[in-house]
Parts: C-alpha cells; structure tokens; sequence
C-alpha cells in the first residue's frame, strides 16, 4: 500500500480526478465505484469540468454502486444512488444502462460485477468509525455483498441527510470488503481535520475488521491519498 499527501483538498481532488482520467484512458470501459459522502464532492465537480471540456468521457464506462439504504421503496430520491446521480453521474456522460445500483438482491449484485470482468477502480472514503462503504467494525475480510445494520456513528453521521437520527434506516447494502478487495485497484480518499485520529488508527492499528479500514494495508493495490489535514502534524 502507498501513501500519498496532498497539502490542500483541492490538490487531492485534483490528484485522485488523475487517477480516474488515467484509468478510462487505459480501458475506456472501465468499471468504477465512488463513494458518497462530504470526501468526493470535490473531485466529482472536477470530473464534471473535465467532461465538460471534453476532457475525459465515461461513455463506455460502468459505474457500480458501493452502497445503498436498504428497505427503500423504488424511486425513493434519499437512495444513494439517486444522491450519486445528482452529484455525478447527471453531470457526466454515462447513460442509465453503464449504472448499476442495489434494485435486485445482493447476491445479484456479485454477478453483475462477474459479468462486467470485475471492479477496475474502486475509490472509497473513510468513515468516522473506520467503515468503508456500509462495512461496518467487525466486517470479515472475506465479506460479500450483503445487507448489514448500520452502526449508531453511521446512523448520526447520516442524520442530517434524513432530517434526524430516528429516520436514518437501520440496515444498508453494501459492496462486501471480499468484493472490493478483488478489484484491481483501490484508492482510499481521505480529507480533514476531523478524520485525523481515525485515518491515524487505520494505519497504525492492527490489521483487524475491528477496524475495517485496516484492510486497505493489506492490499498491495491500494493507495491511500490524504490531504495535510487528515494526516496531521507529523512529529
Ligand atoms: P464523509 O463520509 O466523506 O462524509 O466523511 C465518509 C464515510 O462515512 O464513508
């Protein structure tokens, strides 16, 4: 696993939109998933100004979805795939069919990834608690994708999404750390402050789900870009 700085937030969107540019140029029919969250708003605004100066083009691309709110009714505009589509994909060139959410059970979900020839770029953020996704503390290694309940630091960090903590659902889907951990790579994005500690435990801990974080030190296809905020003073 490598480590890269970046000294502002802007400099690791501009980083990681780099990466992704790199990417659908070297397999334009890439299979790629974003996260969701505060981390990757500044990188999708620069994924769209690329696009719209002709830049880079998705047009072949595949984007899967990492995770999802379970027990929503079809349409429901707070789905996470909605909230994607909104912040990205509406802003890209990538059509209804190249998006692949949670709408069937999520074991259908590992064979659309089989028949799409796997994950090529997985970028990820980093939760408060060290989840990745909806891979929640004490997520296997080896997990598929699966329905989980969501820890309580997930359910208030989600809070506002919803209006308040007693309507955030209890149970989301999300791509399991077995799935992601096949693809070919993983850049884990991390900005701020506030994920100081957390971003300091993922690297510094023992390699256990109890930190799911942890995982990414495994892989020697992952990357971890962070920007000076995250990583902190360093002594
Ligand atoms: P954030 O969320 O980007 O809003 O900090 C990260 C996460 O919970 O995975």
């Amino acid at each position: 696993m490598k480590t890269s700085v970046f000294p502002t937030y802007d400099a690791l969107c501009t980083a990681v939109a780099g990466q992704v540019a790199e990417q659908l140029k070297h397999k334009p029919e890439s299979v790629l998933v974003f996260p969701t969250g505060n981390t990757p708003l500044g990188l999708f605004k620069n994924l769209a100004e690329q696009h719209q100066a002709g830049q880079i083009s998705f047009a072949h691309a595949h984007i899967v979805v990492l995770d999802e709110y379970a027990g929503l009714v079809p349409n429901d505009s707070r789905s996470l795939k909605d909230w994607l589509h909104r912040e990205l994909l509406d802003k890209i060139n990538v059509r209804d069919t190249q998006v692949h959410g949670f709408e069937r059970e999520p074991e259908m979900m590992e064979r659309t990834i089989k028949s799409l020839g796997g994950l090529d770029l997985v970028i990820l953020g980093l939760g408060p608690n060290g989840h990745l996704g909806f891979n929640e503390p004490g997520s296997s290694f080896d997990s598929p994708t699966r329905v989980v309940d969501l820890a309580p630091e997930s359910i208030t960090s989600n809070a506002a999404y919803w209006g308040s903590e007693d309507r955030v659902p209890r149970q989301g889907i999300t791509l399991g750390l077995g799935t992601l951990a096949q693809a070919r790579s993983i850049l884990l994005m991390v900005s701020g402050a506030n994920k100081q500690d957390i971003l300091s435990q993922a690297m510094n801990d023992p390699i256990s789900p109890a930190n799911p974080a942890t995982l990414v030190r495994h892989l020697q296809q992952a990357q971890v870009f962070a920007d000076e905020a995250a990583i902190g003073k360093r002594p």
